[in-house]
């Protein structure tokens, strides 16, 4: 008997899978039993279309196509969402003073930026306080 691993779209997850997967079939492992368990386990807490279906209408949580894990309780189910988060992911730092962009030279001087094209000098902000980087990358 070869059991066969089954999608989950997070791919952390589906290399677990596949590992479970590789270890269930493989019939000199000691621990062959064990991953048959839990990928069966896996395997059977798995949502089924319809459930899905019936909370796939917000806006705000999306659904895997495929390996969305459930679990049942006695009025319904928990289905397994992804949720968005939007947040700044740019690499520029801000100046734990006053919250404007910064920067810093190759000597070493920190300078707010100004509006124009990226290393121009806020030079009114830099006479009012010297710009600290709040921790972002520099
Ligand atoms: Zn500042």
């Amino acid at each position: 008997m070869t059991v066969e691993p089954f999608p989950i779209t997070f791919s952390p997850a589906q290399l677990a899978v596949d590992l479970l997967a590789k270890i269930a079939n493989d019939p000199t492992s000691p621990y062959q039993a064990l991953a048959l368990n839990a990928l069966e386990a896996w395997r059977n807490s798995l949502a089924t279309p319809e459930q899905i279906a019936l909370v796939a209408t917000s806006d705000e949580l999306e659904i895997d196509d495929a390996g969305a894990c459930v679990s049942e309780g006695n009025d319904g189910f928990f289905i397994q969402t992804w949720t968005w988060v939007e947040c700044d992911m740019s690499e520029e730092p801000t100046c734990s003073e006053c919250g404007e962009a910064m920067f810093i030279t190759e000597e070493g001087i920190a300078h707010h930026r100004g509006d124009g094209s990226p290393n121009t000098i806020d030079h009114d902000a830099d006479a009012d306080h010297v710009a600290i980087s709040e921790g972002k990358p520099t």
